[in-house]
């Protein structure tokens, strides 16, 4: 559903991503591996353009390339992200944060009027997938690294998107609450039918969830295989 064609990042004399060309199919759950430095967090600012590639081209299937502004809002609108440090509002309710996944960012403002009813029962429909309906009117500062996390999916999830891309969503997580938060972003980007592209650094977890693992180092694919074909030293 998504294509890189030769897509090259430099950033001043270092190269980000030597010229790579992937195919990323529909409903597949991919990881990539890679140690810090490998240029996994680029490739996935390509994924939505928030990296512009130095050379090459992006495509997106029924979008064809990312060229005009319209066919790359579309993308970011069907693509959700979720991030290490989560990038919640941590003085705004789960709900609230949620929410902002379906109607951009939740200003002081918005809050004195009332939001469409459908916004918000995707939103808790979404925050009770992840397990938080009770934890709704909870402050995100309230609530534990994994539950934190759990909302960041929910928000992610509240786009509706065809695309998630979680850039070391599991890396700030004990290795009990990782394992679990990740298993929670496969489940339910499987039951959507969402295509997800997911960077972790614990060959484990990559085994245990990913349907594709794709390995980098310094900027290049050293390896894309099915999870039962890594081995322990990779
Ligand atoms: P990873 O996510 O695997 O840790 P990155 O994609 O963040 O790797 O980085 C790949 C390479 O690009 C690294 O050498 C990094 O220092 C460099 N890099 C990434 N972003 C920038 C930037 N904004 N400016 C300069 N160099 C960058
Ligand atoms: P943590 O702080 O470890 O992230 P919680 O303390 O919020 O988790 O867990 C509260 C309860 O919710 C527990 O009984 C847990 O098993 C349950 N729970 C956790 N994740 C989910 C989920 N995805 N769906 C349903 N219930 C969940």
């Amino acid at each position: 559903m998504i294509k890189l064609n030769d897509v090259t990042v430099r950033f001043g004399d270092t190269i980000a991503l030597q010229p790579t060309s992937l195919a990323f199919h529909r409903g597949q759950f991919t990881v990539l591996l890679g140690a810090s430095g490998a240029g996994k967090s680029t490739l996935l600012r390509c994924l939505n353009l928030m990296q512009m590639p130095g050379a090459g081209s992006i495509e997106v299937e029924g979008l064809g390339p990312l060229r005009s502004g319209a066919a790359l809002r579309a993308h970011r609108r069907n693509t959700g992200m979720v991030f290490q440090q989560h990038q919640l509002i941590a003085r705004r309710t789960a709900l609230q944060n949620v929410i902002t996944g379906r109607v951009g960012h939740y200003t002081s403002l918005r809050s004195l009027f009332p939001l469409p009813h459908r916004d918000q029962e995707i939103a808790l429909h979404c925050l009770e997938r992840v397990g938080l309906l009770h934890k709704a009117l909870a402050r995100i500062d309230q609530l534990s690294g994994g539950q934190q996390q759990r909302v960041g999916i929910a928000r992610a999830l509240a786009q509706q998107p065809r695309l998630m891309l979680a850039d070391e969503p599991v890396a700030s997580l004990d290795p009990a609450t990782a394992d679990k938060v990740l298993a929670l972003l496969q489940r339910v980007c499987k039951e959507d039918g969402i295509s997800a592209v997911v960077s972790l650094h614990q060959v484990e977890l990559a085994k245990r969830y990913a349907d594709r693992v794709i390995g980098l180092a310094h900027g290049r694919v050293v390896f894309d295989v099915a999870p039962d074909a890594l081995t322990a030293e990779r």
